[in-house]
């Protein structure tokens, strides 16, 4: 019992230590004209940690821990220390260009911990941190679509290649850079370890990967990511770029544990992809007009609303591009930070810093513009909403179908509806659909069906006069430009209802989805349904791609009995009084 507490006060002791040491470094770093850097929970760039060598580490107490191009991060301890001094002075003779930190002996040992992962993989060392850019783009060349990688990957599995491991890796990169993938996963299951890839949205498979390639690769790119190497039962994250001959590419992975062992997801962040302009989105110019309204707005919450990879983050990024200019500042707060933009500082979401936290300190800071990446609870809800009531402009996203169901998930959270009219100034839904391929996509006749399924969702299009007529449909077929797929590039539909007095007053009423819609016609904003309806009758997307993301009305009264559906738990007396 007496020993109990005493390990629990000596832990304590030695955390409050670790605390102190962590403060006192904090402190001293600026007097030295050093910026602090705590190395707890910070990915470990493996070449940036060999850059230095172990001894050289230890003696002088330093650390690499971040590499771009020759640009070397490294920590140290003790500024004046002769030592140290000789070593900064020795990487610069080395050709690197030093950014120096100030760290503590904790965050030192616990770097120089990974010289162990580094040396257990020593016997495969040579060209270990490549993922040769000039392979990369010579197979990229030879790539045309999922096959030839499968062709290709199957070639080398029979290989004898002393650099066979790292020959997978560069072609699994090169296919997905030539196919434009998004992710790469390498999921074990019982039977087979399968690589797949997500195109456009859908995840392939591309190739079974036999046990060994599978344990090689997986050291391989856990290492480059900066993981622990002997730990198989935690989830971990990391990154690392690799260059083509045209590009820095970088790399975020995730690994999870599973019955069959590892699975890890690496998605790919292709700079040629990161540009985030409000044109880019292609936005309807109902859409485009009310959004553009709403962003030169000082205060106010805009949401987003859809599943995963219905594009919101990358709409939400285009609209922190509008209103940023210089003079403004910007915050986001992310989980995880997708892509860089210049000139905002971007923070993500750990441990200790969840939403709820970091959007307090956020707001500490300043800002004028505010990106949270989720609202997922109450009090991240509310925060949020406070937030916007107090000369902020926050943009954040929500997981519901549909605009119009943002509302009541916000209350489902506990937020008081009576605080929306001076909180919230738009509610966005929005969905990704795969353009077809313009090569090979095929004409037909639409059935009746098909023509009564767009007649029924045009009936209440506010606009008739922007719909094109009712001609041919078009199919997904495939061919060597898409990749066989059928498919290129994406696009987004969107729809959007604004805060306005009409709205205001029914969700206080009777927030019931259909009399919310009723209430924001006016407003003449198509729904997400009509939006894709217009690229559907562009001959731009086909008609089972739009069924996949949204569900298609049969019928007037199915389109209205369907939002009414989720609202069972409505009463009969709240319902008597509704017309
Ligand atoms: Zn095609």
């Amino acid at each position: 019992m007496i020993q109990f507490d005493d390990s629990i006060t000596d832990g304590r002791i030695a955390d409050l230590r670790l605390k102190e040491e962590e403060r006192r470094t904090e402190a001293l770093a600026p007097q030295y004209g050093y910026e602090y850097i705590d190395l707890h929970g910070y990915t470990i760039n493996p070449e940036a940690l060999s850059a230095v060598p172990e001894k050289l580490a230890r003696d002088s107490f330093i650390t690499g821990f971040d590499i771009i191009q020759k640009t070397l991060s490294v920590a140290i301890k003790l500024p004046s220390h002769e030592p140290t001094k000789e070593a900064l002075h020795k990487l610069q003779e080395m050709g690197y260009v030093l950014k120096v930190y100030m760290t503590s002996q904790a965050s030192l040992d616990h770097t120089w911990e990974r010289y162990k992962d580094i040396k257990n993989t020593q016997a495969e060392r040579k060209g270990f941190f490549d993922i040769g850019g000039a392979e990369v783009t010579a197979m990229s060349a030879r790539i045309k679509d999922v096959k030839d990688v499968t062709v290709l990957l199957n070639e080398i599995k029979t290989s004898n290649n002393s650099r066979r491991i790292s020959e997978t890796l560069e072609l699994i990169f090169a296919g997905a850079l030539a196919l434009g993938t998004s992710d790469v996963h390498i999921e074990p299951e019982e039977d087979a370890i399968r690589l797949r890839y997500r195109l456009d949205g859908v995840l392939y498979d591309i190739v079974d990967i036999d046990k060994y390639l599978y344990g090689r690769m997986m050291s391989r790119l856990k290492l480059l990511s900066g993981m622990i190497l002997n730990s198989k039962a935690q989830a971990q994250d990391g990154r690392f770029t690799f260059a083509t001959s045209e590009k820095e590419v970088e790399v975020r992975s995730s690994v999870i544990p599973g019955a069959y062992g590892e699975s890890i997801v690496m998605r790919l962040l292709d700079p040629s992809a990161a540009s985030f302009r409000l044109e880019r989105l292609n936005l309807n110019k109902h859409v485009l007009s009310v959004v553009e309204q709403q962003l030169k707005k000082p205060n106010g919450l805009i949401i987003t609303t859809g599943p995963t990879g219905s594009g919101k983050t990358t709409a939400l990024y285009a609209f922190l591009q509008q209103v940023h200019t210089e003079g403004t500042k910007i915050i986001t707060i992310e989980n995880p930070v997708e892509y860089k933009l210049e000139g905002i500082v971007q923070t993500q979401t750990g441990d200790d810093y969840t939403f709820a936290a970091g959007l307090r300190a956020i707001l500490r800071q300043d800002p004028d513009v505010i990106l949270l990446g989720e609202i997922r609870d109450h009090e991240v809800a509310e925060t949020a909403l406070h937030a916007a009531q107090t000369g902020h402009l926050v943009f954040s996203t929500l997981h519901t179908n549909s605009a119009v169901a943002g509302f009541a998930r916000l209350m489902d959270l506990g937020i008081d509806p009576r605080t929306f009219g001076t909180s919230m100034n738009m509610m966005m839904g929005q969905r990704l659909v795969r353009l077809l391929c313009e090569d090979c996509k095929q004409p037909y006749e639409p059935s009746a069906d098909d023509k009564n399924i767009i007649e029924v969702s045009l009936a209440t299009h506010p606009h008739p006069e922007d719909i094109p007529p009712l001609g041919q449909l078009y199919r997904a077929v495939g061919c060597e430009a898409c990749g066989k797929s059928g498919f290129k590039g994406r696009q987004g539909i969107f729809e959007a209802i604004i805060m306005d007095e009409a709205v205001e007053e029914v969700v206080l009423r009777d927030p019931r989805e259909h009399v919310i819609l009723e209430a924001a016609k006016p407003q003449g904003i198509p729904t997400m349904i009509q939006d894709g309806m217009r690229f559907l009758l562009e001959g731009k997307i086909s008609l089972p791609e739009l069924e996949r993301v949204v569900e298609l009305p049969r019928s007037l009264s199915t389109a209205i009995e369907k939002t009414d559906a989720v609202e069972e738990k409505i009463d009969d007396d709240f319902l008597s009084h509704v017309v």
